[in-house]
């Protein structure tokens, strides 16, 4: 038997749906929609109106998530506190912090939530050219003084600004992230002045907007159930592959508040832009 022999027809059918499913914008991971955050260099994008609905929402989505250590790895799960729900880890968290030992004061720190916001984006260049307006709208999950920062433009009238969010009259942003240690990074975020249509842009990018859709924020992330946040507690959380694995997260947090500095104002294009 020679290799004309041996081969098989092809299942064109499967293999389309597998393309489409690849290339769908509805990519999930166990915690819902993978959501898009900066990398080191320098991004533009488009903040999104949030999707239409019968209650008027802000354009972002506040979500909490833990940072703990399971089998001495960092994982990252989003807190049960995002859908006003109860959570195990911030009961155990305020349990230590109740206690007074300063043992359990500092695990208690460990179990405390951070605060995130989401928002959809077009991402129109980012660093390595990695994704673009042609990937469709990205869930972008920013922490507090971006958001901060991307807010202060959005309330600026007065400066010139205000309603970054218009498709056809709001702004592009820039956000440089630089840096390479929890110690080192920092985020600026610098509105591009000139107000744009963004269906013009996607038109001259090649991209159909009529094709695009926006999430619905509060229903983008999935809950984690209770019973793997209190699994993850005990230290000894066992990823049932492939379906329950908690996100790993990279040793450098996408953004640490604490040495986080933001340059909101600034319209000037920051040093180091070729
Ligand atoms: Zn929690």
């Amino acid at each position: 038997m020679g290799l004309e022999e041996e081969v098989g027809e092809v299942d064109e059918e499967a293999l389309r749906k597998e393309h489409d499913r690849d290339n769908s914008q509805e990519e999930k991971t166990d915690e819902g929609v993978r959501t898009y955050t900066f990398q080191k260099g320098i991004t533009q994008i488009r903040i999104l109106p949030q999707k239409k609905s019968a209650t008027k929402k802000p354009w972002f989505k506040t979500v909490y998530e833990h940072y703990i250590a399971v089998n001495g790895k960092n994982r990252q799960t989003y807190c049960p506190s995002t859908w006003d729900e109860e959570c195990p880890i911030c009961e155990e968290g305020k349990n230590l912090y109740q206690s007074q030992e300063p043992e359990n004061l500092e695990k208690s720190k460990e179990l405390r939530p951070g605060r995130k916001f989401i928002a959809n984006v077009l991402v129109l260049s980012d660093p390595g050219e990695k994704t673009s307006a042609k990937d469709g709208v990205q869930v972008l999950k920013m922490g507090v003084t971006v958001k901060k920062a991307l807010l202060n433009l959005d309330r600026d009238f007065t400066g010139g600004w205000g309603n970054i969010t218009d498709l056809k009259e709001g702004n592009d942003i820039r956000i440089t992230r630089s840096g390479d240690t929890m110690q080192t990074t920092s985020y600026g975020c610098v509105g591009v002045p000139k107000q744009t249509n963004i269906l013009e842009t996607l038109n001259a990018q090649g991209v159909d907007p009529g094709t695009l859709t926006v999430y619905d924020l509060d229903d983008v992330l999935r809950k984690p159930e209770h019973d793997r946040l209190v699994a993850m507690l005990k230290d000894d959380f066992v990823p049932h592959f492939p379906s329950a694995a908690p996100t790993e997260v990279p040793d450098i947090p996408e953004e640490d508040d604490s040495q986080v500095h933001v340059d909101s104002q600034n319209t000037d294009v920051p040093s180091g832009l070729e």
